[in-house]
């Protein structure tokens, strides 16, 4: 009998042993689990922290601030819109200044961050925040996306970014980088974002995304999609993300997303730059309403030649005996074309002779004026 009742306890005792042994380890397990899990994007946060909170728009935060440095950063290089950030916010230092402001000096301020509807657009959004909001930029996608000039992206942004609340800013960068991390196969294209999200949400992505402050999440992306996860060229072995990434794993980081290859058509076109001087002025033209660079002022420009027959953005030279230069002085491209640029002297008579004479004269020395950027560089050849 005691025998019995001595094994029995054995028996107990070692069962209670293992089961309290077993339940630590399910709960270290877990909690091991939990803080890998956390630790994935940890390292990155702090990288793109140590690294880059020193850049402009995030040292002084606002939310005006982030939504003129997320539409500058669309399309344009950080180390442009580091030039020109602050000196716009300086310009233009909140919503009111912004809506007030006249095109030509929304133009000016604008110079050399390109593509200038995005700036036309920031003008137009500024009006509606204050017209429909109250001058309160708000943090719900739905009513963002009612603003005239806020799209999809932007939207997005500011809620992640500005308020720092749950949203995915899903723009190329981005893009590249979950698919690679996650090693989605999905293609590249107008699609992608879509896709990718639905792809997220159906791996259950968005919520390991989730438990991250999504205003360093998003940004530390964004850093890690311009230094090593480019889109033709990555650097894996310095990359905060490489214990985690898919991609870097199996072996080839560039398959992700898929380029389907597209030809692109460009075209060719030369064209001509006239200075017409008199005095120390120069005759400038505005660019016209629905061209390119509309409202801008430029040099008298003609087409002397195009692959592209149905351009309508400048009249056509024609059969005018005019003594062209047989090479080209610079080289500029715009959309799907790359220009050849030719400068041609005229006196006033001549020029009104063969061409009419509109448009005013300008003293180009004289402060910041709204000419396009081929105008700048024909200057130099004055
Ligand atoms: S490890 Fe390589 S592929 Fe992966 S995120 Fe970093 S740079 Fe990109």
């Amino acid at each position: 009998m005691l025998h019995f009742l001595l094994t029995l306890q054995k028996f107990s005792l070692k069962k209670l042993l293992l089961s309290i042994a077993k339940t630590i380890s399910e709960q270290y397990h877990l909690e091991l689990t939990c803080d890998l899990k956390y630790a994935m994007f940890k390292e990155l946060i702090n990288w793109s922290l140590e690294n880059y909170s020193n850049l402009p728009w995030r040292k002084n935060r606002s939310l005006y601030g982030t939504l003129i440095s997320e539409i500058m950063l669309q399309q344009t290089t950080v180390p442009t819109v580091l030039n020109k950030f602050e000196k716009f916010l300086e310009r233009f230092p909140n919503l009111e200044s912004l809506a007030n402001a006249s095109d030509e000096e929304l133009m000016i301020a604008w110079k050399g961050l390109g593509y200038y509807r995005r700036a036309k657009n920031l003008k137009i959004a500024a009006d509606d925040i204050l017209k429909k909001y109250q001058g309160k930029i708000p943090d719900n996608l739905d009513l963002l996306k009612q603003i005239k000039g806020i799209g999809e992206y932007t939207s997005n942004a500011i809620v992640a970014i500005g308020h720092n609340k749950r949203a995915l800013s899903l723009d190329a960068n981005l893009e590249r980088v979950l698919c690679r991390i996650y090693s989605l196969p999905l293609k590249k294209g107008p699609n992608l974002k879509k896709e990718l999200k639905e792809e997220l949400t159906r791996l259950k992505i968005v919520d390991k995304l989730d438990k991250y402050p999504p205003r360093n999440l998003m940004e530390g992306l964004m850093d890690l999609g311009r230094t090593y996860c480019q889109a033709n060229k990555v650097d894996c072995k310095n990359c905060p993300m490489n214990s985690d990434c898919k991609a870097y794993k199996i072996g080839n980081p560039l398959k992700y997303p898929k380029v389907v290859p597209k030809k692109k058509l460009f075209f060719g076109l030369d064209l001509l730059r006239v200075f017409v001087k008199k005095e120390n002025k120069i005759l400038m033209i505005k660019r016209r309403p629905g061209t390119w660079l509309e409202g801008q002022w430029e040099i008298p420009t003609f087409i002397i030649r195009t692959d592209d027959l149905r351009l309508n953005q400048y009249p056509f030279l024609g059969r005018k005996n005019l003594n062209i230069p047989n090479v080209f002085s610079f080289k500029t491209n715009i959309t799907n074309y790359k220009i050849n640029n030719f400068i041609l002297n005229m006196t006033e008579k001549n020029f009104k002779k063969h061409f009419g004479l509109n448009g005013g004269f300008f003293d180009p020395k004289v402060g910041e004026q709204n000419f396009t950027t081929a105008t700048l560089k024909a200057l130099k050849f004055l």
